[in-house]
């Protein structure tokens, strides 16, 4: 799907036209395009702050050290030069009055961020503050960076907030790396949860940190699914492409693509439990890695919707998902340090016009995950949501013209998604080094207007 106005606020022709008509110039955004590297950060200026010299702030700088960056002590530092990436531990906020930390180390700096730069903000949990006025301060910290995404945005710039849980600050390595990295380049104005629960993998791998892994990716003909797969195998996953027998010719060139294998199954059919984890069983032993990604819309006012168009939207999206776990937990056929993650959608957050049956499967999935998380840590296990906003795939592609324009502007970023960046959403929290985010739902949609 192209963005015609990305193309013309770009093109030396008619950028002058695009300015004078007052257009949003979005700024294109920095993508990655083959796997991690060990050291992504090399030749990147990254500045790094905090509200004390904490312990948090101490395994942030390590990470971004490891990835190669250029860590500045002080922004003294600095010099003429500009940043790519921004980390602040405000954990150490004691009450209202240590707020304005955020204001003195950032005001300098948002002059100075480069386009695409990231900024990531640690704090505490506000229900782990010592007082009422220390959890306030915590909880301030969201607003703040919720904020400031949406004036950066305009500049590729993506800010993000991992509130850190008392003892998960060894969990860090992972999260840093993901919000600083490219592959982070839709995922704004998040607030994600990091805690201790989930048993921990041996040394993450920084480099094709999914090999030897068996992935699942249901509804992988296509859209996300067929980016998540590839993405997936990128890092050296071996793939299992599920569709329906519809496109069945698809989800083979897909699993040709990411040297996976297909699986032609619907997973609304009574025997499609069973049958996946014979599959995962008898093929690889087990599987390491489920994607629920399979789902459908059947959009009508609530007045106006059949009871058959609500019943296969939570069938697909909703009564599958949950059948096809329930015989994956119980078969033993999910392994021990398995990573989860459900394709929600920002529908499920806000609710839409004309989605009443989709938003209640989606947001069933927030609830969801939330809930079969904890059970699950003692094994390593986690489970996550992926709420995607404006993604353009064939889906959006069908929508009427001044819908899909008004839908792509929405956002802190002023553009639509592409499926890779919710695939890298995916692909974080299906790797190892993700084990400190579990019943999370994170949203991948430029921070979205809609149901921010
Ligand atoms: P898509 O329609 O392009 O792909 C969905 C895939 O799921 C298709 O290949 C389809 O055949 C498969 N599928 C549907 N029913 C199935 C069944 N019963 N059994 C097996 N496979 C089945 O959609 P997409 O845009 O790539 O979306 C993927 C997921 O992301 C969906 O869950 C969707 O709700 C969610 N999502 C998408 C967007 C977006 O903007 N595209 C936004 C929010 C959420």
């Amino acid at each position: 799907m192209t963005d015609r106005l990305m193309a013309l606020a770009h093109n030396p022709l008619t950028r002058g036209l695009v300015r004078a008509l007052g257009l949003p110039q979005p700024t294109p955004l920095a993508r990655a395009r083959g796997g991690w590297s060990a050291r992504p950060f090399v030749d990147q200026v990254m500045a790094v702050g905090g509200v004390t010299e904490g312990f948090a702030l101490r395994h942030a700088r390590e990470a971004l050290a490891e990835g190669g960056a250029t860590v500045l002590a002080s922004q003294a530092e600095l010099g003429g030069r500009d940043v790519h990436g921004v980390v602040f531990d405000a954990t150490g906020l004691g009450g209202p009055g240590a707020l304005r930390a955020l204001h003195d180390f950032f005001h300098p700096l948002v002059p100075r961020l480069a386009r695409n730069a990231r900024v990531t903000v640690l704090a505490s949990l506000p229900e782990e503050a010592e007082s009422p006025a220390a959890a306030a301060a915590s909880r301030g910290v969201e607003g703040f960076v919720r904020s400031l995404a949406k004036e950066v945005g305009r500049r590729g710039v993506t800010a993000n907030l991992v509130y850190v849980a008392r003892g998960a600050e060894t969990r860090l390595a992972g999260p840093v790396r993901f919000f600083c990295g490219v592959e982070s380049t839709y995922v704004s104005g998040q607030a994600v949860r990091l805690s201790t629960g989930v048993r921990a993998p041996a040394t993450p791998p920084l480099h094709q940190a999914l090999a030897g892994k068996v992935a699942l990716v249901t509804g992988a003909a296509r859209g996300i699914g067929a980016a998540t797969a590839e993405r997936l195998a990128q890092e050296g996953a071996r793939v299992v492409c599920l569709d329906v027998a519809a496109l069945e010719d698809a989800v083979k060139a897909t699993a040709a693509r990411v040297g996976g294998e297909a699986l032609v199954l619907d997973v609304t059919a009574p025997e499609a439990p069973a049958r996946l984890v014979a599959a995962l069983k008898e093929r690889h032993g087990g599987v390491d890695i489920v994607v629920h990604n399979a789902g459908i819309t059947r959009d009508r006012t609530l007045a106006k919707m059949t009871p058959e168009q609500w019943d296969a939207v939570l069938a697909v999206n909703l009564a599958a998902i949950v059948a096809a776990d329930d015989a994956l937990l119980a078969s033993g056929a999910l392994r021990d340090e398995g990573r989860l993650v459900y394709l929600s959608s920002i529908s499920g957050v806000a609710g839409n016009f004309g989605q009443t049956n989709y938003a209640t499967s989606k947001a069933a999935l927030i609830g969801y995950v939330a809930a079969l998380a904890p059970g699950l840590s003692s094994r390593g296990i986690s489970a996550n949501a992926v709420a995607p906003g404006f993604i353009e795939t064939a889906m959006v592609d069908k929508m009427p013209l001044m819908t899909r324009e008004v839908g792509r502007r929405l956002n802190a970023l002023s553009q639509g998604g592409q499926p890779r960046d919710v695939a890298e959403l995916v692909t974080f929290l299906a790797s190892p080094g993700a084990y400190g985010v579990t019943g999370n739902t994170i949203r991948v949609c430029g921070q979205g207007l809609i149901g921010a």
